[in-house]
This record gives C-alpha cells, structure tokens and sequence, in this order.
C-alpha cells in the first residue's frame, strides 16, 4: 500500500439537487455526489494531497456514479465496499424561501449505514497520515459502532485525527444518542470543526470562548474552529484563541463551505509538518485563512465537489 496523506470513513449518497421546474410544475432534480468526510478529502486532492476514502454503497448505478466520481477527483476508492443487501442512500434535497436546505431520504438506512467493522479497510488507514470522519454515519448501526472504532485505531497510531460532527438533527432518532456518540468522536480527536449551533448543541454555550474552553478542558482537544460563515473562523488551541476574518466573496451557494473550509485548514496544518499544538499563533492564523479562503472560494460556485479551489486558487485570494 502506498503511504497516503489522508484517509476518511463515512456517509456516501446521491443529492437530488433542484434545478427548474417542469412544465408541469413540477422540480426537476440534479444528480450530485454527498457526503461530507468525502468532499473534505476531494478539497485535500485537489490541494496536491494524495486520499482515499471508504465506505458503503448498492450494488446499483448509483454506487457506481459515486465511486467514478470519487475517482474522477482523485480520490482512492479502493476502501470501499459494494454491497447487495441495500440500495445506495438518496437523498432529496429541498429548499426553503430563504435558500437553506432540508433532506428527505429515501432508503434510510441505505448501504452507506450497513458497513461494517470487518469491512474496514485497516491498511488504508494505517498508511494515511491523517484519519478524518464525521458523524452522520453514527446515526445508525452497524456504520455507528465501525466509524467510532475506526477513529479509535487511527488515534492509537498516532495518527492526526480530525473530526467534523456536521450534525443533521433530523437524522437522528434520539438526539441525546447524538450527543453522546459526538462526545465519544472527540476523545479520539485532535482537530475538531464545528458550527455555532453545535458548539450550543454540545456545551449549552452561545460564547465561543466559554463553549470551546470547556471543551478542551474536558476532552483536552489540541486544536478546535467554530466556522463563522461571512466572519471567517474562531479557533483555541489549549489557552489560546482567536479570530480571523473571512474573505468578501460574492456568494452564489453556501453548501460544501464547512467543508471546504476544513480541507483548506488541515491542508495548511499539514504542510506545516507541525502537531496542532505545537503550531505557532501566526500558523494558526496561517490555518484558518486557507480555511476561509478555501470556504470562501466554494461559495463563488455552484455545488460541492465541482466547487473545491485549486491551489492557485486558494494561494491567489490568500495573498490578494
Ligand atoms: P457551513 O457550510 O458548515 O455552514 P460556514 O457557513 O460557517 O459553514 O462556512 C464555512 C467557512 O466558509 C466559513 O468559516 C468562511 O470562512 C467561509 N464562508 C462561508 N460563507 C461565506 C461567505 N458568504 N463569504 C465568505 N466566506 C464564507
């Protein structure tokens, strides 16, 4: 197995995206690639990081577009798992009079819920410099109890982990089990992401210096960032904290900006060749900005994947 820079378990459905309407009035839909630990890895690809990425799918068209176009980004899908016991998981996205977006799932549990513990791929994590996952796929089993062990592995091996909750409420049967199943992700992490709203969610906190201090104090997490939106980021590495602004973009489509925002940081974090909490105030601020200016860029465009920046991209807004 060749040495990987990262590696991600997790969620892998098809968007049912509106796009029009029929003559009859009806929506008529895009097909588009979801999943959030897939697009963090897609974003790290298109930076100049080599990735792979597993999980489930049917044996269907479905899993077959979205592992071809795992691929087509560069993404190594040998990790991946096809399975005839469930159709790949769709998804069908609707929007509201504001532009924010609810899903409606078809299949749920679809395939990407039934991976197993047996069926990891053990050897792509261990070649991977950095294991990053989030917790839609701990809304089910057995995908709960296979990405919460897999996170375990990679912190045993002392790999750099980092975990994005992206809490969809209305996934979850119990949002107590929600909250628990997080907590339990941040003991195995060394960088986390989070929106405001799940900072509140975890800590019962709106203030970003109070929420994110009991955090690190009760699960010592090296490096956290609440993403800002327009604002840019905050961040608290052990006693320190800081905000960086975001950049002025003109906003097209907001969806895959956290995690844009996350391949951008960790992007930078590696290149650093630096642990989080060894990374000095200036690499922090370092940090963030390729966040928000990788979050920034992919809301100039359409869509998740299509709309990651390139490196050029990302080093042409950083230095203005
Ligand atoms: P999420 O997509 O998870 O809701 P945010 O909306 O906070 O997360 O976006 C993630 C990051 O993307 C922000 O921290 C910011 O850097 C950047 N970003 C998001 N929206 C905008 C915007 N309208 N203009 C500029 N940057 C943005």
């Amino acid at each position: 197995m060749n040495r990987l820079d990262a590696v991600a378990i997790g969620e892998l459905l098809i968007d049912f995206t509106p796009a029009g309407v029929s003559e009859q009035g009806l929506p008529r839909y895009e097909q588009n690639p979801g999943g959030a630990p897939a697009n963090v890895m897609a974003g790290l690809t298109k930076l100049g990081k080599r990735t792979a990425f597993i999980g489930k799918v049917g044996e269907d068209a479905f899993g077959r577009f979205l592992t071809g176009e795992l691929e087509k980004h560069g993404v190594d899908t040998g990790g991946m798992v096809f399975t005839g016991e469930a159709g790949t998981t769709l998804a069908f996205v609707s929007l509201d009079a504001s532009g924010d977006r609810s899903f409606s799932f078809y299949r749920n549990p679809g395939a990407d819920m039934l991976l197993q513990e047996s069926e990891i791929d053990w050897e792509r994590i261990g070649a991977a410099a950095l294991f990053h996952f989030g917790s839609v796929s701990m809304t089910h089993e057995p995908s709960a109890s296979a990405t919460l062990r897999a996170a375990a592995y990679a912190r045993r091996e002392g790999k750099l982990v980092s975990f994005d909750p992206n809490l969809r409420p209305l996934l979850w049967p119990d949002l107590d089990r929600a909250k628990r199943l997080i907590l339990e992700g941040l003991t195995y992490s060394d960088v986390l992401k989070l929106s405001e709203e799940e900072l509140h969610f975890l800590t019962g906190e709106r203030d970003l210096e109070a929420g994110t201090r009991q955090l690190q104090e009760q699960y010592g997490t090296p490096l956290i960032f609440v993403t800002l939106g327009p604002d840019g980021s905050f961040y608290r590495q052990g006693e320190r904290t800081g905000r960086v602004p975001g950049f002025a973009v003109k906003a097209v489509d907001t969806t895959g900006a956290g995690d844009a925002f996350f391949s951008g940081a960790l992007f930078r974090l590696m290149e650093s060749g630096k642990r989080p909490e060894a990374l000095t105030e200036e690499e922090l601020g370092e940090v963030c900005r390729s966040g928000n200016a990788a979050g920034a860029l992919t809301t100039t465009r359409k869509g998740a994947i299509p709309a990651l920046p390139s490196r050029e991209e990302l080093d042409q807004l950083i230095r203005g």
